[in-house]
């Protein structure tokens, strides 16, 4: 893996396998500092940080739209509708 950080602490792997848990606010305070200073030395994991980031975006708002299809809007007005021709 091609890392342009002179700090030899750095371990891109370690870093990446933390952007997840960093995305979901599943890492500790002091996790998530020492996550926060790794992107801040290596251009690469900062990449995949925001890579990672706009997907989640991405998919949270693709499940937000499913729930509120038009589709979905007029099956519940065709059944409340039917509903009260019914009474
Ligand atoms: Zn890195």
């Amino acid at each position: 893996m091609n890392c342009n950080s002179d700090n030899h602490q750095h371990n891109c792997k370690q870093t990446l396998q933390r952007v997840i848990l960093a995305l979901d606010g599943e890492l500790t305070r002091d996790d998530e500092l020492q996550f926060i200073s790794d992107l801040n030395i290596c251009s690469h994991c900062l990449e995949k940080y925001h890579i990672e980031k706009e997907f989640k975006l991405f998919l949270t708002n693709k499940i937000e739209k499913k729930c509120c299809t038009s589709e979905l809007k007029a099956s519940i007005r065709t059944q409340l509708s039917r509903l009260q021709d019914g009474i």
